[in-house]
């Protein structure tokens, strides 16, 4: 029914203009072929374990060039570098006789040290934490382990986690319980211990002794790459709209745990390369649109902010950012970052939106440095950040794959961003 619906707004849009040719009725069917290979093993989960970020960077480059982008100043890519911390080989934790799964019963901080042993566990609780000195040698072979009470504050999580990182950073390894989601991230820290967070679980009783095998591999200056696709505007023009969208994720957490990336953001990905095929084929009268997919958005928008700062950056050319993060649900419709900014740009999305009846809601926020748009809009260049809200809340987690995208809104969205577009 969904996919029904879609379809009609679709064809009553006159959006059909851009598919002309397209080998397939499916509009859907090129953007799920390039999520669902995104989301793939082979992709690593997009990451700096088995160059998975790089895998990436390769089919990307390789798409562009398959529906004949042009490259951009001489060049199809931006190599830059970063350095990371990560996790290319063991991840383990057991108690209680049982081996926790990595991904859904514990996560390690991505600025983990490694250890291979036994530890013996040190119960403490928030306000022991806080007050824990520095230096305490005594306490070498064990783990400091705390268990939230229920209802505690907010406050009080957040000063006692970033204690438990200060203590593993130098002191000893850590062990959080939480009843919260496991979120995981990527860091270009690295502490001198392990810190893993662990749902609490009420089969368990607090273990008195711990098994943990985390290899942490620290990588400096690696090289990764944005990757261009630049589409010539039909008049001769020099302004410039730039579409973008990340495509690097958090990659393995271990041997046998990657993070797909699904809606953040192979979805956005799979956006980018469809609108970039049907601008192909039509493009704006007076705007060259050059798509970038960037990487190392993960790790602080080390990409964008490294194209920012390169002389492929004419920043008085360019007259808008649009950059789509998060689209692989919309059942709630989409949130604009920048949207109370740049109000003129908000509005004629919504009035877009309101013309040919496309998303559920389309609602305004301010600014937020959560993802490459910020870089731009904080240069002074008018950037918006689109993303989906919905049912999906599998949020820097394993369970963030492909099937687990509804792309309810994905054809809507799409239409919504070309007759944007379209508009300039
Ligand atoms: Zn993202």
């Amino acid at each position: 029914m969904k996919t029904i619906n879609a379809l009609i707004v679709y064809f009553l849009t006159g959006i059909v203009a851009f598919s002309q040719g397209q080998p397939t009725s499916d509009p859907l069917a090129y953007p799920q072929q390039i999520v669902k290979q995104l989301c793939s093993p082979a992709m690593e989960g997009r990451g700096y374990v088995r160059s998975g970020c790089q895998k990436a960077a390769r089919f990307l480059k390789q798409e562009f060039q398959t529906m004949g982008l042009m490259e951009y100043r001489g060049v199809s890519t931006q190599p830059f570098k970063l350095s990371v911390n990560t996790f290319p080989k063991a991840c383990k934790l057991r108690f209680g006789w049982k081996n926790k799964k990595p991904g859904i019963d514990f996560i390690v901080n991505p600025s983990s040290g490694g250890y291979a042993g036994h530890l013996k566990v040190l119960s403490l609780s928030a306000q022991e934490i806080l007050q824990y000195p520095f230096g305490k040698s005594k306490n070498r072979g064990y783990i400091l382990s705390f268990v939230p009470r229920l209802g505690i504050s907010a406050d009080t999580l957040k000063m006692v986690r970033l204690k438990l990182e200060k203590l593993a950073r130098i002191e000893l390894p850590v062990l959080e319980f939480t009843r919260e989601k496991l979120t995981w991230s990527v860091s270009s820290e690295t502490f001198k211990y392990p810190y893993v967070q662990c749902i609490l679980s009420t089969n368990d009783a607090c273990p008195k002794q711990i098994h943990l095998k985390v290899d942490a591999v620290y990588k400096e200056n690696i090289t990764v790459e944005n990757v261009f696709g630049y589409i010539p505007s039909k008049n001769p023009s020099d302004s410039l709209i730039i579409l973008c969208a990340h495509y690097d994720h958090l990659g393995r957490m271990g041997r046998k745990t990657y993070f797909p990336g699904g809606n953040d953001n192979a979805s956005g990905v799979g956006m980018l390369l469809s609108v970039a095929k049907k601008l192909k084929r039509t493009p704006l009268e007076k705007y060259n649109v050059l798509c970038i997919a960037f990487a190392g958005e993960e790790i602080g928008l080390v990409g964008s902010q490294a194209f920012l700062e390169s002389p492929l950056l004419d920043r008085s050319k360019v007259s808008m950012v649009l950059n789509m993060d998060i689209m692989g649900s919309g059942e709630e419709g989409i949130t604009v970052v920048n949207g109370s900014v740049y109000t003129g740009l908000f509005d004629r999305l919504v009035k877009i939106n309101q013309t040919y009846g496309l998303l559920k809601a389309i609602k305004p926020r301010g600014k937020a440095a959560n993802s490459d748009h910020f870089v731009f809009s904080n240069a002074g260049i008018p950037a918006l950040f689109i993303y989906t809200m919905g049912e999906n809340k599998n949020y820097h987690d394993v369970k963030d794959t492909y099937d687990a995208l509804s792309f309810s809104a994905f054809n809507a969205l799409e239409t919504l961003v070309l007759t944007f577009l379209k508009s300039f």
